[in-house]
């Protein structure tokens, strides 16, 4: 029977950012796909600045910009008032990304642009018609049955990665529960072509959510029609295209809005989370871990995270340079975050639109107007939406309220602590060249000494998987050995964002997230802690006391 290291269930978007990631490290891989072909449902079209930075380090980014299409403002309309009570604007992510801007693209021509690159590799395959019909644990590896047009066939997989979708059969076997709500709201989703840039007696921006207590409406702009999300309340009949038409109309104040209907679907709204990621070597990923309602964009974005959180690890430990506690990490820093998104960001924001009480919706948009206003509030904002902002800290601290209106007043952006992920500043390298700092982490972890190149710093011993670096503002003279290691810092604009003690080691990992930030005088354990955060499921505490060494 054939054993391959990875198999990744599921075609869709998860399933193929998940082989994209074991492409980007050549680790060979699987997809195994039931469907004659990859989906062309009319579901996720929006995509945030993180996603694109991953889709980067996959290697699929430059189809996606060709192909989608780039704004950096979001509306929150009140339908009663016709106001723009706020625009949430991700410019200013500008000095944190390569891609400060929301891309909106059909999930169907995402797939076909990331199968595109699969389709050419030499050591991953997506296999098509390929139904999963059970999965079964032994000691070092996992047997999975697969119905083809062929009859059945089994294979070996060292791991097994579900990105088999919300009703996932994997999870269904292991007897994994979903917890959470479903609600008895549907979603209907209408693409349409329609000029609303011209007819619709304003500017729409691409991405606009109308506030109503019973209509709100999200309107996106896609490449080459509009699509619309129109809630249906638990009663009420499907609508017919004719009265989604005019629903249209209504909310754009057009009786007479010429408009054509492509496609429709209706979908159930959840939010939910598995109760568990892992079982032994088999991990969930995407929708097969947490359904989140789609008011927000976030389901495919939450699950294009999980794939470059789980990767690098598995990548690590299937290379021998990690033990297999390492992996346990997924499920602690991933199921936080999709709770995190699916309650308090989209839930939130289908709460917000749907405001009934007259009280609570005048408070809300005064709230709004003044985070329209005040530069900290927005950049806050920006950086937890866009998911630049998601974070695996150990222990979280949530700003209290006066630190909140202190931050809101004064635009103070806050220092990178572990667990962070690390901004994606300019710099330059040694030969005058500029790059990016995440160009340095696309093959494995980076250990970045913010240290002045003049005190000649030891950067010790070489270690496997990991890429050692010096950011500076001054250029590493020719006699120092260090000229090839220095990255330029103009101004000392990354050093002054990160808010670096000098002297500290930043110790990135290969999905961009700061695992550790050593002291100085710690520098020699650099070798210590990077093998134990490799070896273990945890790892918090300083190797020597008191300094200001801190691990993820
Ligand atoms: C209306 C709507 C709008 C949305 N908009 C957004 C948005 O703007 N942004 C956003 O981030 N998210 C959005 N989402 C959510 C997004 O579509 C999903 O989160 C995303 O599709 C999840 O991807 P996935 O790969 O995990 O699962 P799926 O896309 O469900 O893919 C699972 C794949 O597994 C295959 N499969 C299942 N069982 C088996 C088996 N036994 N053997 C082999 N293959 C199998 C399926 O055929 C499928 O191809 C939206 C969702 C909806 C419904």
């Amino acid at each position: 029977m054939e054993r391959i290291p990875v198999a990744i269930i599921g075609g869709g978007p998860v399933g193929l950012a998940a082989g994209l990631e074991f492409e980007r490290f050549q680790v060979p891989y699987q997809i195994f796909e039931e469907d004659s072909g990859l989906s062309s449902k009319p579901k996720a079209g929006t995509i945030l600045p993180r996603s694109l930075e991953i889709f980067r380090q996959e290697g699929v980014i430059q189809g996606i910009l060709r192909e989608g299409l780039r704004f950096d403002e979001v509306h929150f309309i009140d339908r009663v008032t016709d106001k723009i009570l706020m625009r949430m604007l991700m410019y200013p992510m500008a000095d944190e990304s390569l891609y400060p801007f929301i891309l909106n693209l059909p999930q169907s021509d995402l797939e076909a642009l990331m199968a595109e690159k699969i389709y050419q590799s030499k050591i991953g395959r997506l296999n098509l018609r390929q139904r999963l019909l059970s999965i079964e644990q032994v000691e070092d590896h996992c047997v999975l049955q697969f119905e083809t047009p062929t009859g059945h066939e089994s294979m070996e997989a060292e791991y097994v990665l579900a990105c088999d979708g919300g009703r996932s059969v994997i999870r269904h076997q292991l007897g994994i529960e979903m917890e959470g709500v479903t609600h008895p709201e549907r979603f209907l989703v209408a693409d349409f072509k329609v000029d609303l840039d011209r007819r619709s007696g304003r500017q729409l921006t691409y991405l606009s959510y109308v506030f109503d207590p019973e209509e709100w409406v999200i309107f996106v702009r896609q490449p080459r029609f509009w699509r619309f999300l129109i809630p249906i309340l638990p009663d009420a009949a499907e609508p017919t295209a004719s009265i989604v038409i005019e629903k249209i109309r209504r909310v754009v104040k057009n009786p007479t809005l010429p408009i054509e209907l492509i496609d429709m679907g209706i979908y159930n709204v959840h939010h939910r989370t598995a109760t568990k990621w892992q079982d032994g070597r088999i991990f969930l990923l995407g929708d097969a871990a947490h359904l989140i309602t789609p008011v927000g964009g976030l389901g495919l974005n939450t699950g294009i995270q999980d794939a470059n959180n789980l990767a690098w690890k598995l990548v690590w430990v299937l290379r021998k340079w990690a033990g297999p506690d390492l992996l346990r990490s997924y499920e602690r820093e991933r199921a936080p975050i999709a709770r995190f998104n699916a309650r308090n960001q989209a839930e939130r924001n289908r709460d917000v639109m749907r405001m009934k009480s007259p009280i609570k919706r005048t408070m809300r948009n005064i709230v709004l107007g003044w985070m329209d206003r005040a530069e900290g509030l927005q950049w806050q904002a920006a950086h937890m939406r866009s998911l630049l902002g998601t974070s695996y800290k150990p222990t979280p601290k949530k700003p209290g309220l006066f630190s909140q209106l202190k931050t809101a007043r004064r635009f103070v952006r806050p220092p990178v602590e572990v667990g962070d992920r690390f901004p994606d500043g300019e710099v330059l390298d040694s030969k005058g060249s500029t790059r990016r700092l995440h160009d340095f982490i696309d093959e494995g972890f980076l250990a970045l000494y913010v240290q002045d190149v003049r005190t000649r710093p030891e950067l010790g011993e070489s270690l496997e998987g990991v890429q050692k670096y010096l950011l500076t503002r001054f250029d590493a003279a020719f006699d120092t050995n260090l000229r090839e290691q220095a990255l330029y810092d103009k101004g000392g604009r990354l050093i002054r964002r990160i808010g670096a003690v000098d002297g500290s080691i930043y110790l990135i990992r290969p999905d961009s997230h700061v695992a550790a930030i050593i002291s100085e005088k710690d520098a020699h354990n650099l070798p210590t802690i990077y093998h134990r955060l490799l070896s273990t499921e945890v790892f918090r505490e300083a190797p020597t006391g008191e300094s200001l060494t801190a691990i993820l």
